[in-house]
């Protein structure tokens, strides 16, 4: 793009989805390392913003040591006559999205999660300042959303400043998100998509309604509708949400036809409010992972900063691995700690009467939403360390989900021996739901394909045509 010339690495939507890897990153920003990161936006007044300043708290990227994790704060300040404060998660979540446009250069997740990784080979090119970096995002701000007039960015490397911000950062998000309750599912005829994650996952399309925050937890209803009347062109856009077609489950018609529409059929039936059955799809920037554990036939929620392994034994990473990619899959579902606070979380499966074990930080987190009479009996890695242990407590703890065990026990006495046989024989080397490829400028997608291989052969067409 030529409005990029002035950058020393190519800036366009092709290096979307783009990952680098542990070997072939200079540096990396935030991450699983780093406990204090953030981004945030903020709306100021006019004259309080200098429009294209960039300004860098700390070390740049080229004093940093190759193969260090840092931390960052990435400020945005913007402002325009009609833009107020309503629009800072809109503003805020398109940090994502521009700057995974700049080559060998990749952002995840949200808000305090942030995990940036800048590339070897972009950096040799002369990518070492965050002067570049915030001349694409002031760039990518003022030509897709003509309602910022002005923009300034600031990036916070500086880790005493960073330890200094971080909570004041967290404070934003957390009045942000309490000022999108209170509103419920059967009160709006609108839901909103977003398909901000396509790029990672092409069969994902997120459905923000009231109660049931976006999986990244950066958009809400009210961030959606404002995303969609700003850049009805943009990723977020409005779902007429239809005849209600069961409650319980959260179906609703004008969900399914959308969802068929910008997944290319891949998913066309979704259930808001389950991990089972059609679940939401879960892209790979969720917040927390539910997973169901068979042997309590309950449900353990992860977030993606738990250090070591959960209850069953799994780290956050490996049950990420099983839930992402866009798939619907059977109890592993992604989703925001926000939707933990809203009355459809999981409402389908018995809501917290079927979760049995929770990360310390996430139960504080969430502890006044957590109904009084479970709170209690739910464990925390304090409390049990592995699924024995785990049965035990819910046991003497009287967990509501001890009152499935006769029946699944009586289940489990009955299943045939044909269905395991089966299930062992259908089982492909390797299974994608939708398994894109690119080729003459067409994107052909092979669907429910299930292909088995002695050998696959992964080439760059860089290298082919050299040779
Ligand atoms: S997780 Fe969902 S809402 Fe968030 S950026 Fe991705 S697609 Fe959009």
């Amino acid at each position: 793009m030529s409005m990029f010339k002035d950058i020393p690495v190519d800036v366009g939507v092709i290096y979307e989805g783009e990952r680098i890897r542990r070997n072939d990153m200079q540096v990396e920003l935030g991450g699983p390392t780093v406990k204090e990161k953030f981004e945030l936006a903020k709306v100021r007044p006019m004259d309080a913003i200098e429009d294209g300043k960039v300004t860098i708290i700390g070390p740049d990227i080229k004093d940093m040591k190759e193969g260090d994790a840092y931390p960052l704060g990435i400020l945005v300040e913007a402002a325009g006559s009609t833009l107020d404060s309503q629009l800072e998660g809109v503003i805020e979540r398109r940090i994502h999205g521009y700057l995974n446009y700049i080559e060998g250069f990749m952002h995840l997740n949200q808000r305090y999660d942030i995990w940036i990784r800048l590339g070897k080979k972009s950096f040799q090119k002369g990518l070492n300042s965050f002067e570049y970096i915030g001349k694409v995002l002031y760039k990518l701000f003022k030509s897709e959303l003509p309602i910022i007039e002005k923009v300034q960015i600031t990036f916070i490397t500086d880790p005493d400043k960073v330890k200094e911000l971080y909570p004041v950062a967290m404070n934003d998000y957390e009045t942000r998100d309490a000022k999108a309750r209170g509103l419920k599912d059967e009160e709006v005829d609108k839901f909103y998509g977003c398909v901000l994650c396509q790029s990672f996952a092409p069969s994902h399309v997120c459905v923000i309604t009231p109660q049931r925050y976006s999986n990244c937890g950066a958009i809400s209803w009210f961030d959606g509708r404002a995303s969609a009347q700003i850049d009805p062109k943009g990723p977020v856009f409005a779902i007429e949400r239809g005849e209600l077609l069961n409650a319980e489950k959260g179906e609703f018609a004008g969900v399914n036809e959308e969802v068929k529409k910008r997944t290319l059929g891949e998913v066309n039936q979704v259930w808001l409010y389950t991990a089972f059955g059609h679940p939401h799809t879960s892209c790979g920037c969720f917040e927390a992972v539910a997973f169901y554990i068979p042997e309590v036939d309950g449900f353990g929620v992860v977030h993606r900063s738990f250090k070591g392994v959960t209850v069953n034994g799994l780290p956050f990473s490996t049950l990420a691995d099983s839930t992402a990619g866009g798939r619907q899959i059977d109890g592993f579902h992604g989703m925001s700690i926000e939707y933990m606070r809203s009355k459809k979380f999981l409402a389908a499966d018995d809501g917290w009467n079927r979760v049995v074990w929770l990360p310390k930080e996430v139960k504080e987190r969430v502890k006044d939403f957590i109904p009084a009479d479970i709170v209690d009996k739910i464990a925390t890695e304090e409390d049990v360390q592995n699924i024995d242990a785990l049965k035990a407590f819910l046991k003497e703890k009287n967990h509501p989900v001890v009152a499935r065990w006769t029946e699944a026990v009586a289940v489990e006495e009955v299943a045939p021996a044909e269905a395991q046989a089966e299930e062992g024989a259908m089982m492909p080397v390797a299974t994608a739901a939708a398994l894109p490829i690119m080729a003459g400028g067409f994107k052909i997608i092979l669907k429910d394909a299930k292909i088995y291989a002695k050998k696959v052969i992964i080439r760059s067409m860089k290298d082919e045509k050299k040779s």
